[in-house]
């Protein structure tokens, strides 16, 4: 929660926009489809407890995070939905997962192995989600590792494999020759695996632009991330979405000076003014996760003006050409990622101007921020 008194840099995070992505999302889906929150990296930075709470609330039971320290602190809060880990099970953390009735994506069979001698020891039975590598040529069972290990699953009676699962490399991509390829191994898969007489209860691969495609009609589940907190899964599917920005990035006006043609600003006088100036400065800066790429190149929303960013960005502040706001004080309230007064600054706008992508700019967004929910 935000400190009255703290320095005034925060993000606000909008609740009501997650509960419309939500419901964008909703609309994609096939019958039958369930969605499973990606709320791994702390929900994007959005915050996993306080976004899974809301999403408990809005009747979401299935969530996803990368590591077992993501899905017990979520057990530490009284989330008691589904908590898939898709980082999988490392040794040695078999108790915590069994302790805290966490589900492993099962991306080997000597992991398997593993949870099976942990769970049979506990006379308790594991969920698991078998993951395939379908193409994305990263973590998963290969066709031929997972039909080799098919008949060994089939007797570890501490497992249970309670869900297929799979992940796209290039669905945000249109009509993408991969996901057509990936889709069918896929099947495939999942007639191999019954076929064996394993009967998992849930299929899912889809991301946020698996979504938007609307592949796997057949899936149980859809992973979405992104597209919960307002990012485009891909330049593909901008027109065909309706998706609100979650986190607003703020500050506040901290210092005004009037600086005469020629100063320079910030570390290495980067900037110069080239004529007189009125620069606002703000108390935030790369150790906030403002990025310092940003330098000479972010922009501000103050007083429903858009305005540059001058000079570098410091590890704790940034500085901004005001002088074209009109009536501009200390105390302002400024917006540098997020929405102010019918302006965007949007996730994926800042990530264009970084070369990279909307995840990393919200997740970058460090834990010296804090979160106010809205
Ligand atoms: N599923 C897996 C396995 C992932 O790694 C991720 C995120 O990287 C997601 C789903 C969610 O993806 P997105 O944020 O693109 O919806």
């Amino acid at each position: 929660s935000v400190n009255t008194f703290g320095r005034p840099t925060w993000a606000d995070i909008d609740l009501r926009a997650l509960h419309h992505n939500l419901g964008q999302i909703d609309n994609l889906l096939h019958p039958g489809q369930r969605v499973m929150a990606v709320v791994k990296a702390d929900a994007y930075g959005h915050g996993a407890v306080p976004v899974s709470r809301e999403l408990v609330g809005a009747g979401i039971s299935d969530f996803a995070v990368a590591t077992l320290e993501e899905a017990q602190a979520l057990r530490c809060a009284g989330i008691d939905a589904n908590l898939l880990v898709l980082g999988g099970c490392f040794p040695g953390q078999e108790e915590g997962f069994i302790r805290d009735g966490l589900m492993p994506a099962l991306l080997d069979l000597e992991t398997a192995e593993r949870l099976n001698a942990a769970a049979s020891l506990r006379r308790q039975q594991i969920r698991v989600h078998l993951k395939i590598d379908s193409g994305m040529g990263r973590v998963g069972f290969t066709p031929e590792q997972l039909q080799a290990a098919l008949p060994r699953l089939k007797n570890m009676p501490g497992l249970v494999v309670q869900g297929l699962m799979s992940h796209l490399a290039c669905a945000d991509e249109r009509d993408s020759v991969v996901s057509v390829a990936q889709l069918q191994l896929f099947s495939d898969m999942i007639a191999l695996v019954r076929a064996s007489g394993i009967n998992p209860v849930d299929f899912h691969l889809s991301n946020s632009a698996g979504i938007a495609g609307r592949y796997g009609p057949e899936c149980t589940l859809v992973r979405p991330g992104i597209m919960l907190y307002g990012g485009l899964p891909g330049d593909d599917f901008a027109q065909d979405l309706d998706l609100r920005p979650v986190m607003h990035l703020r500050s506040c006006v901290a210092q005004l000076r009037k600086l005469p043609a020629g100063s320079g600003i910030s570390y290495g006088h980067q900037y110069r003014a080239t004529e007189p100036i009125q620069v606002a400065v703000l108390p935030i800066g790369y150790a906030d996760g403002y990025n310092r790429l940003l330098s000479n190149r972010g922009q501000g929303i103050v007083r429903g003006c858009l305005v540059p960013v001058v000079g570098r960005v410091c590890m704790d502040w940034i500085m901004l050409d005001v002088s074209t706001v009109a009536d501009v004080a200390i105390g302002d309230p400024v917006t540098l990622l997020g929405s102010s007064q019918g302006i965007t600054i949007s996730g994926d706008a800042m990530a264009a101007q970084l070369g990279t992508i909307s995840y990393e700019v919200f997740c970058r967004i460090s834990a010296r921020v804090p979160r106010r929910y809205l």
